[in-house]
């Protein structure tokens, strides 16, 4: 497979440009988790990051969060950060620690349910779809509070934050303000005081943005290219 080294290079690029937002912003790097997205990469490069001291996988298949989690070491927390079909739900709540991407009440309910047959309580985060995209997942931001409220009902959920994929760009200066209403987002529905709702966590960031995610409240950044290198769809 060639030298891998390039991935042990490229995490330690990430993680000196995390630092240095985390300076910025004066928050605390601590408060920041770095998530290796390593969809369509083999388990060798997941390997690399691993021993670079990375823990946090995330996939957009749970199909592969199955083969992978087989073969890395048992340490390893993966995210599911894709789009969930409910006929995944059963697998992604049993092989995943956090799912990022949960956007609607029978989702939330299919996933309640399978959590509370394996006598899980599963982390989730809902997907906001930020920039009200067409092409995109996610709930819009005015439907976020009422859903927070019917999941707050449900004993096998806990909702750990809120979670964006934030328009593809160029320029990630443009995309601060969509990061800035995330965070605006999560606080007031925080300010809510909803019954067992305290939601602290933003995953929100990826290889083109991350920096300007971390400056304005991050707290899972989720990147790929920049440390695994580009994708290849060719042969899917
Ligand atoms: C692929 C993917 C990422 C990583 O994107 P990069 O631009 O390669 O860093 C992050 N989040 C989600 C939801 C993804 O599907």
């Amino acid at each position: 497979m060639g030298d891998l080294g390039f991935i042990n290079e490229n995490i330690s690029e990430v993680e000196r440009k995390i630092l240095s937002a985390c300076v910025k912003a004066e928050r605390n790097p601590n408060d920041v988790t770095l998530i290796c997205v390593s969809k369509t990469k083999p388990v060798p490069m997941l390997l690399e990051a691993y021993n670079h001291g990375c823990r946090q996988f995330g996939e957009n298949k749970v199909q592969e969060i199955i083969q992978k989690s087989s073969e890395m070491p048992e340490d390893v927390v993966w995210h599911m950060i894709g789009h969930l079909q409910k006929n995944k739900v059963r697998k992604s709540v049993l092989h995943a620690e956090y799912i990022h991407s949960v956007d609607s009440y029978e989702l939330a309910c299919l996933i309640n349910s399978e959590a509370s047959r394996i006598n899980k309580v599963q982390k989730i985060l809902l997907e906001i779809n930020i920039a009200g995209e067409e092409s995109k997942y996610g709930l819009s931001p005015d439907s976020a509070i009422e859903l927070v409220k019917e999941i707050s009902l449900f004993n096998n959920i806990i909702i750990c934050g809120l979670m964006c994929v934030a328009p593809y760009t160029d320029e990630p200066e443009t995309n601060r303000k969509y990061f800035k209403h995330m965070h605006d987002l999560l606080l007031d529905i925080n300010s809510l005081s909803i019954d067992n709702v305290h939601m602290d966590m933003l995953s929100m960031g990826m290889s083109g943005d991350y920096e300007v995610a971390i400056e304005e409240g991050a707290t899972f950044v989720r990147v790929g290219t920049n440390i695994f290198g580009e994708r290849d769809y060719s042969n899917n």
